[in-house]
């Protein structure tokens, strides 16, 4: 892994907005349960526990909230997908969240995971279209890229951006086991927590 560590520690848990802590800035992660993305927030800082890959039960349904050492907060949201009742995501995914990302005012860009490897998934689709709808900020990242052979990975970037009505370009690709393209993303991430002053 190359790059400079995202200079990150963990603040905090919430089960609601009003709980967290004030910022100036913040980014937020979110996609379905297995996505990757504890594996991603790690790769960013470079460290392995920070956030837990397969999530440990009891945390999987909290906001994880962590401070930027440049300033700004990084929030991990609960992966969707757990719950058993199938269905739209305002009954499997915790009224916390849409509160989360419709009520809290220093989200600047909200970071929606998109396992790379299979392509995005019907409550993928759910998700990114509540996005749109409701006009909160977003970037999609494909996840898990190293799993793709090279010779598919044109075509499949292709299906995978069709699939989130996007154009290639407009997809963040990476691979958080091979380091690949977490630099662009923490550049990324850093220019929303601390832009120009
Ligand atoms: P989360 O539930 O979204 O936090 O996902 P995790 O980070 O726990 O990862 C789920 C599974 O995918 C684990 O077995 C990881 O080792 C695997 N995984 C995560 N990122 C990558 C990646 O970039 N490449 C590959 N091949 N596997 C990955």
């Amino acid at each position: 892994m190359s790059g400079r560590p995202l200079q990150i520690r963990f603040l905090s848990s919430a089960t609601r907005t009003g709980q967290l802590p004030d910022s100036d800035a913040e980014v937020a992660f979110v996609g379905r349960s297995n996505v990757g993305k504890s594996s991603l927030i790690n790769a960013l800082a470079h460290q392995k526990q920070l956030a837990r890959v397969s999530n440990t039960p009891g945390r999987t349904q909290l906001i994880n909230i962590f401070e930027h050492a440049g300033g700004g907060t990084l929030v991990d949201l609960p992966g969707y997908g757990y719950a058993k009742v199938p269905g739209r995501i305002r009954k499997d995914w915790p009224e916390m969240i849409e509160g989360y990302l419709l009520e809290r005012e220093p989200l600047v860009m909200v970071f929606v995971l998109v396992d790379g490897a299979i392509g995005p998934t019907p409550l993928d689709g759910q998700m990114l279209a509540w996005l749109r709808e409701n006009e909160v900020p977003h970037t999609v990242v494909a996840t898990k890229m190293d799993k793709v052979k090279s010779s598919k990975r044109a075509s499949r970037k292709r299906d995978l951006a069709d699939g989130c009505r996007l154009d290639v370009g407009d997809i963040v690709w990476v691979s958080a086991a091979k380091g690949v393209n977490v630099d662009q993303l923490r550049g990324l991430v850093v220019g929303h927590l601390t832009p120009a002053r």
